[in-house]
């Protein structure tokens, strides 16, 4: 095994340095893995732009500790495990081993609090402070806790998944995306009760066609969605919605507030959509998007993960309109493995190969960063061996 590791750290918003760190010993319980590949999530250029704070008034509330090495998106190769990590590691209970090719649930959480406990599905956990590629700096305990970087450290309790044969690398970063869009089985389990929630054949409109925007169309359309309807300020993003399923696109930039409304409202009988799922990631087009549903319609917040301010509502259209919204922060751990299948499964029937747009070096990983923030970019990927 390679002695150093180069790993891209970002020392504070806005600067990018590759570091060298030492090999770390291998301690119980814990794994070593060889990173293929990792993506640039929507939280990385938050961070990036100096947006740090997270999980704002909750127990985890947290402005990110810097230096930090970036990347949970990863898909990685054991390269060193013990026999208690090789027990353990693993959720679904498969045996890990050396050469394994494995993805991990970003968080780690304590087991013990009352999240923990009592609602185990979520990592809710109110001693969150353990967070692959973002909630753990690099100058801590074994300092390879990101995905921009040739090697990664896997501490126990950390939850790994095996990454199906026939699964491209590319696509098995893009479990933790896909794992997100778990917000439209929550509205489904509100479609017991009569026309609420998200029914066969509902109407769904997703904000922001970037990767996020992207896993909630090939979603939607996999639970049985009727109509879906994106919108996006990039052409270039509206046409890989199309081809996700997306029946009508609407570009933000070229129309306006009240024509968006307009145009929703006439392709929906004018009643408006069942859902909205927010993945913008900005809180400004929360007030809007809920314009967009029909009465009792069901607004779903994934996107804001991070701290981006607030913003005027009419909560009387909220109490009017019988509105219900449902915040979800990160996502739930137990849908790897599904995830994964789901994707291979569908390898034919969705273009995937067009959710990544770049592919960079770990030398070029801040330009990483910058081209996944420009319009017309989707997921972009760092190899740390390219
Ligand atoms: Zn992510
Ligand atoms: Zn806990």
């Amino acid at each position: 095994m390679d002695t150093k590791v180069k790993a891209a750290v970002l020392v504070k918003p806005g600067h990018v340095e590759i570091r060298e760190f030492d090999m770390p010993q291998l301690g119980n319980g814990a794994a070593i893995c060889k990173v293929l590949m990792a993506g640039v999530c929507g939280t990385d250029k938050h961070s990036y732009r100096g947006e740090t704070v997270q999980y704002k008034g909750t127990e985890n509330e947290i402005d990110l500790p810097f230096p930090i090495i970036q990347g949970h998106e990863i898909v990685m190769e054991i390269v060193a495990i013990d026999e208690a990590g090789a027990r353990n590691l693993s959720y679904d209970g498969d045996e890990l081993k050396v050469g394994d090719r494995i993805t991990i649930c970003p968080d780690v959480v304590c087991g013990k609090c009352w999240y923990c406990k009592n609602i185990p599905n979520y990592p809710w956990c109110e001693h969150l402070q353990f967070s692959y590629g973002n909630m753990r700096s690099c100058d801590d305990g074994n300092h390879l806790y990101g995905g921009f970087s040739q090697y990664i450290y896997l501490e126990p309790g950390t939850r790994a998944y095996k990454v199906p044969d026939g699964l491209p690398d590319e696509m098995a970063c893009f479990t933790e995306v896909m794992c997100v869009t778990y917000t439209l089985e929550k509205a489904r389990e509100f479609s017991s009760f009569s026309l609420e929630g998200f029914n066969f054949g509902d109407t769904v409109v997703v904000q922001g066609a970037g990767p996020l925007g992207i896993a909630h169309i090939a979603m939607a359309r996999m639970l049985g969605a009727g109509k879906i309807i994106a919108t996006d300020i990039s052409d270039y993003k509206l046409d890989i919605a199309k081809a996700f399923g997306a029946d009508v696109v609407i570009n933000a930039e070229t129309t306006t507030a009240a024509e968006r409304i307009a145009l929703i409202k006439s392709e929906t009988n004018g009643r408006g959509a069942e859902i909205v799922v927010e993945c913008v990631g900005r809180p400004e087009v929360f007030p809007e998007g809920l314009k967009y549903l029909r009465k009792a319609g069901m607004y779903l917040e994934p996107g804001n993960f991070v701290d981006c301010g607030g913003v005027d509502v009419n909560v009387h259209e909220i109490c009017a309109n019988n509105l219900r919204i449902v915040g979800m922060t990160n996502h739930t751990h137990t849908k790897y493995k599904t995830v994964m299948e789901m994707m291979l499964r569908t390898k034919d029937r969705f273009p995937w190969e067009r959710i990544f747009s770049h592919k960079f070096s770990l030398a070029q990983t801040e330009q990483a960063i910058q081209t996944s923030m420009t319009k017309d970019s989707m997921k972009v990927l760092i190899d740390p061996w390219a």
